[in-house]
């Protein structure tokens, strides 16, 4: 079995942010955007938006504006923006260039396959069992998903504010990945390594709900032969019982608070309040990158969740 790491590049950095456009932005998407734009900004950085739209039936079509208008009113430019739903053909090229096999399996029967084998995960995701890997298992007569054959191998990503490593195993682990649905949509993680590689993405800071879906994404990489930038998992902002905010749980959007009249100071100013921060009641955008950069020096970095 082969170890696959990350070898992150030393070239300027290149940050972006990608929030998926099927609601408005609340705190804490807010949050997760002022450290990205942070992170890109503090070293002189690049820093690309990206509208991650592939799952059409989640996305609201009014919500690209909205969170273009809530980066800007919070003082959080960029450099380039793109948007998923049109580089359909990238993500067909590099699946093409992966060993991927068509999968007909109904959700019901992997979930059924897993539960009937002895190994079945307590609480971890199912694995896929590759049903779909013996052909005469699959149904011609259905649409069909594509899945990557995963390599048998061991995969480990690092975390740079958290100094943490996680090594997968790739096919008692992951299983093989869905790389597109049978509607035809293109998987996340896909995407997700296709687009921070053509953009040149140096460093991804996003939400810790993510880190576990890193090896896999170092995986694909290998897999296509791109560069694995570095990755830094922030907490996901919680509200006072300790829950995470939820666009779907009554989180206070960005823009219901600019339209109630308060200022973008003054919310830049909590957000940094939620991290730990001590800063005065208004603050720039600006007047928080020293403060990054003195966060980045500890080792292991401490951000607040709260
Ligand atoms: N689109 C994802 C989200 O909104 C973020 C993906 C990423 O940053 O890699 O949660």
């Amino acid at each position: 079995m082969e170890t696959v790491r990350g070898n992150p590049g030393t070239a300027g950095v290149v940050g972006r942010y990608a929030p998926s456009p099927t609601g408005a932005m609340h705190l804490g998407n807010a949050r997760t955007a002022l450290l990205a734009w942070l992170h890109a900004r503090a070293p002189g950085g690049r820093h690309l938006l990206r509208f991650e739209d592939l799952d059409t039936g989640r996305v609201r079509p009014w919500a690209y504006d909205l969170i273009r208008r809530d980066l800007e009113w919070l003082g959080l430019d960029w450099d380039a923006e793109s948007v998923q739903s049109r580089q359909l053909d990238r993500y067909r090229e590099a699946a093409a260039r992966l060993d991927t096999y068509p999968c007909t399996c109904t959700r019901r029967e992997v979930l059924a396959a897993v539960q009937d084998s002895a190994g079945a995960p307590h609480g971890a995701e199912p694995v896929y069992p590759g049903t779909c890997r013996d052909p005469a298992a699959r149904h011609p007569e259905r649409p069909a998903a594509l899945r990557w054959r995963v390599p048998d191998a061991r995969v480990c990503a690092r975390d740079r504010l958290s100094g943490q490593t996680l090594c997968q195993d790739l096919r008692a682990d992951v299983g093989d990945l869905v790389l597109r649905r049978n509607d035809g949509v293109y998987a996340y993680h896909l995407a997700v390594v296709v687009d921070d590689a053509a953009a040149g993405v140096t460093d991804v800071l996003r939400g810790a709900d993510l880190w576990t879906a890193t090896p896999r994404q170092v995986a694909l990489q290998a897999a296509l032969g791109v560069p694995t930038p570095r990755y830094l998992h922030v907490p996901l902002m919680t509200d006072y019982r300790g829950e995470r905010l939820a666009k779907r749980g009554g989180a206070p959007p960005v823009s219901a608070l600019r339209e109630a009249g308060e200022s973008a100071a003054g919310v830049r100013a909590q957000l940094a309040r939620s991290l730990g921060w001590a800063v005065p009641d208004e603050v720039e955008a600006a007047d928080l990158l020293p403060l990054w950069r003195a966060a980045l020096e500890g080792t292991p970095v401490r951000l607040a969740g709260g």
